[in-house]
């Protein structure tokens, strides 16, 4: 199997400060269930089914750090939002299924908050709302109509702001009404994963870092074959996200699509008094490639979104992208004029897992041995915690509420394999761009702009 690619820092990992790793698997070792990846999904595993079973030997493999891959470089989002939100997914999945989407992303980002307050980790957790924010009148009416349809579906803590309402709250001469839930939890998401490996450690699991899986053999028990050691388990839990087509057995199922996000250097008295922000909301945009922003505690605006990068087959050197964060640069200026002279300190980007119909898919493998989890796009932070007790469950074949949502055992319909596949995730794309086009026509028509504002969104 290849190897992951070097990646540019976060901000959360750079800032993190020093770390110490778990050393990596030598020798042989015998496991009850081997969890493949070390990120919010592996750990949490882990840790779930320490927490009903301390008697199980479990085993989690990272090919890196902990934290490399996406939990570790996220926009620290922890949302109630799946695939393309309130709009398009009720026509994608059924209303019903939908509603039960709905209710099951509530449930992960409460939970998140109760696991943040039951082990007492210390990850910057605030939880100041959403913001979705309209920039053209196009987006209001989409917005409004998005707040009318889940307030239609029994989800009465969805509200719309109009111009002066957001205004008030976040001072961009861009905003013309936004959507706001409540619900939204913010976290420093290399602080939280670092200290779920911890916690999992103190459950009792056992971690290997810098320990990548390179072979898996089906046999009468699961052997991994890692540089220099050995896994023989009885069961096996596929935690890799968007390395998940990676492995044969699952090449089908998920394909990476990669993220850019830029933080600046802290803003000045000056910079904060003039975009006000005093409640820190986590704010996206309306868009299908949507452009995600908050505040940091040392008051760094950090941005992300925009521009999506595809790779042709297993190609992941994509981690980097140039006019990606210069689309991020502009966009910071575009939103807020009086930002201009802020300096960017930090870019980055990262792959996440995309299924065919952009919807989360957890399930076995063959026979009741093997379980995945794959698909939560822009959107894991929350709902990875959830899936995580919802694997428990199906590892441990206990039937529950988990186990019946519409994420689970359902057919992922499969990417076919290249060139197709690419040619479907381009028309994807660019089906979602065009749209956004069309839905941005007004900002492109002559009309005065906004004091100092770029001309580029
Ligand atoms: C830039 C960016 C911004 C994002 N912003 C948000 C956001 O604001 N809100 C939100 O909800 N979601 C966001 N996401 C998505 C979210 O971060 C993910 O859905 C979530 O972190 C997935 O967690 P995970 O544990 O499943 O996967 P990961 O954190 O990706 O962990 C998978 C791990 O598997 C390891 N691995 C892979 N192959 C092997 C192997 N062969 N052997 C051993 N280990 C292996 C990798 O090294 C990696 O550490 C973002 C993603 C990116 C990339």
């Amino acid at each position: 199997m290849q190897s992951l690619p070097d990646s540019p820092l976060s901000l959360w990992l750079d800032t993190y400060g020093e770390y110490h790793p778990q050393p990596p698997l030598e020798g042989e070792i015998e496991a009850d269930i081997a969890i493949i990846g070390g990120g919010f999904t592996g750990l949490m595993t882990a840790y779930e089914l320490k927490r009903v079973e301390p008697t199980l030997r479990i085993v989690v493999l990272e090919a890196k750090t902990v934290g490399y891959g996406a939990s570790g470089r996220n926009g620290s989002f922890a949302m109630t939002v799946v695939g393309l939100g309130f709009g398009v997914m009720p026509t994608l999945m059924g209303v019903e299924r939908f509603k039960a989407a709905h209710r099951y992303m509530m449930r992960a980002v409460e939970e998140l908050d109760a696991l943040i307050e039951r082990e007492k980790i210390e990850c910057e957790r605030i939880r100041p709302g959403f913001l979705r924010v309209a920039t053209t009148k196009a987006y209001v009416r989409r917005l409004q109509e998005d707040v009318e349809r889940m307030n239609r579906f029994g989800f009465s803590d969805i509200f719309w702001l109009d111009q002066a309402e957001v205004r008030q709250r976040v001072n961009s001469p861009r905003f013309l009404g936004a959507l706001w839930e409540p619900r939204l939890v913010l976290v420093n998401p290399a602080k939280l994963v670092r200290a779920e490996r911890d916690l999992a450690l103190r459950y009792g699991a056992e971690i290997y870092e810098n320990t990548p899986a390179v072979e898996i053999r089906r046999e009468r028990r699961f052997r991994i074959l890692t540089p220099r050691g050995k896994v023989y388990s009885e069961k096996l839990v596929f935690a890799t996200n968007a390395y998940t087509h990676l492995f044969p057995l699952l090449r089908r199922k998920q394909i990476p699509a990669f993220t850019y996000m830029v933080a600046t250097e802290p803003l000045s008295e000056r910079h904060l008094e003039s975009i006000g922000w005093q409640g820190r909301e986590g704010i996206e945009d309306a868009r299908n490639l949507i452009h995600y922003y908050r505040l940091t505690p040392d008051r760094r605006l950090v941005i992300g979104g925009g521009p999506v990068g595809i790779t042709f087959a297993d190609d992941l050197n994509a981690d980097r992208n140039e006019s990606a964060w210069r689309h991020l640069e502009e966009h910071i200026r575009f939103l807020f004029p009086n930002l201009r002279d802020v300096r960017v300190t930090h870019r980055w980007g990262g792959p996440f897992s995309v299924t065919i119909d952009l919807t989360p898919a957890m399930g076995y493998l063959g026979d009741r041995r093997a379980v995945y989890s794959v698909g939560c796009i822009g959107h894991g932070v929350s709902a990875s915690h959830l899936n995580a007790q919802t694997l428990r469950d199906l590892l441990l074949e206990r039937r529950s509420e988990l186990t019946e949502c519409p994420f689970v055992r359902r057919r992922v319909i499969p990417w076919p394999p290249e060139p197709l596949r690419s040619l479907i995730a381009f028309a994807l794309r660019g089906y979602l761009q065009l749209e956004d086009w069309w839905y941005e026509r007004e900002l492109r028509v002559a009309q005065p702009e906004p004091t100092g504002a770029a001309s580029r969104f």
